[in-house]
């Protein structure tokens, strides 16, 4: 959204008529004008998303652009919010268009293109120095990862601006203690092949189809769209995958590849860790309701106390050691020794119906909070 001032006023004086935290209106504008706390007559600013915002009304500042679709429902509940939803690649590029109308203050960045060639999107929201990553849908038919991930997005953003409570949590002071990354789809070829079958590009069909033993039912594919795990396609141990895995050429899952860091999808998340230096990593797969949390001993010891937070707000079971290696939590752990989670979302079989949607976000959505604030 975007407002004209009418005169001069503070930026103070323009927050608190709109109920926004001055630091959202300022990080919405990318500029440091806004800091030095007075606003000229006729200048655009934009403010991120409230509904029932009536600024018409307003003396001091006209309202520029109004989006259409800027409606509560009869009981006051906002509509525009909608972020309870399967998500293809389309989608999901749709919705992160929206919801950066909405809240400008976050910001997009395009990491990688996938072999497809859609953009890997990367989407960063705060000003705190400890960073936290987080991505879903790694593997293909674990697309709900994306679903749970946005409407995570999606309450903290509204929570944010409305000034309210997040499960008790104060979401400003999130905003200043942490800067998320939010991959939220890290294998958008592959989810598109699981929710939409056979790409449009027809010099894909041949092979996909015959990496499928051409079956049209896409529904265990976990690859990328030639035919590679990109959860095995880490630089850590990848040789004891590569010799022990089943497949030996592109299948629909398990396929670490020929070497290391080939697919372009693994190569920018490896990029943007390489890059951001975060603080701590999680990877949200599905299923099985537990949490993987320590490699080796390469685990630093707060790492224990990060995930029996996890464990008590969501009912998941924490596990240690696990017989993998070649993972992107693996890779991570490994050579930046700081805490990183890889967590089996809800319980049943892949891919989980999205009915589980409810109760996968209400155990969850405490892990996503706990990892901003511990
Ligand atoms: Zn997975």
């Amino acid at each position: 959204m975007i407002i004209c001032t009418r005169k001069e006023l503070s930026l103070e004086r323009l927050a608190n008529h709109l109920g926004i935290a001055k630091e959202l209106i300022i990080d919405s504008n990318g500029t440091i004008e806004l800091e030095t706390g007075i606003i000229e007559a006729n200048t655009h600013i934009k403010i991120p998303y409230q509904s029932g915002l009536k600024l018409e009304r307003s003396e001091f500042v006209d309202l520029m652009n109004k989006p259409a679709t800027m409606v509560q429902d009869d009981s006051g509940h906002d509509t525009i919010l909608n972020t309870k939803k399967p998500y293809d690649s389309k989608g999901l590029f749709k919705e992160i268009d929206r919801l950066l109308l909405m809240y400008p203050f976050m910001k997009k960045e395009i990491i990688g293109y996938s072999v497809l060639g859609s953009p890997i999107i990367e989407l960063t929201i705060g000003r705190g120095i400890k960073k936290v990553h987080m991505n879903g849908s790694f593997h293909a038919n674990e697309w709900i990862t994306t679903s749970i991930m946005m409407h995570w997005l999606g309450d903290y953003l509204q929570a944010l601006v409305r000034g309210e409570k997040f499960e008790d949590l104060n979401c400003l002071s999130l905003y200043h203690a942490t800067t998320i990354s939010f991959v939220p789809m890290v294998n958008p070829d592959g989810v598109d092949l699981v929710l939409n079958g056979l790409p449009d590009q027809s010099s894909f069909q041949a092979s996909v189809l015959e990496i499928n033993n051409n079956s049209r039912d896409f529904s265990q594919w976990k690859a990328n769209i030639r035919g590679i795990d990109l959860n095995n396609q880490y630089p850590v141990n990848w040789e004891i995958e590569k010799e022990r895995k089943i497949p030996k050429s592109p299948a629909p899952r398990d396929y670490p590849g020929d070497a290391p860091l080939t697919e372009p999808e693994a190569i920018a998340l490896a990029n943007l860790v390489r890059k951001r230096q975060f603080d701590r990593v999680l990877a949200f797969h599905t299923q099985g309701e537990e949490i993987y949390w320590g490699y080796l001993r390469r685990e630093p010891e707060e790492a224990e106390n990060i995930v029996n937070e996890f464990e008590r707000l969501s009912g998941y079971k924490a596990v240690r050691d696990i017989d993998s290696h070649a993972g992107f939590r693996d890779w991570y752990v490994n050579d930046w020794r700081k805490p990183g989670y890889t967590v089996e979302l809800g319980f049943g079989v892949n891919p989980l119906p999205f009915s589980q949607f409810d109760d996968i976000y209400r155990k969850s959505k405490g892990i996503f909070l706990a990892a901003l604030y511990m």
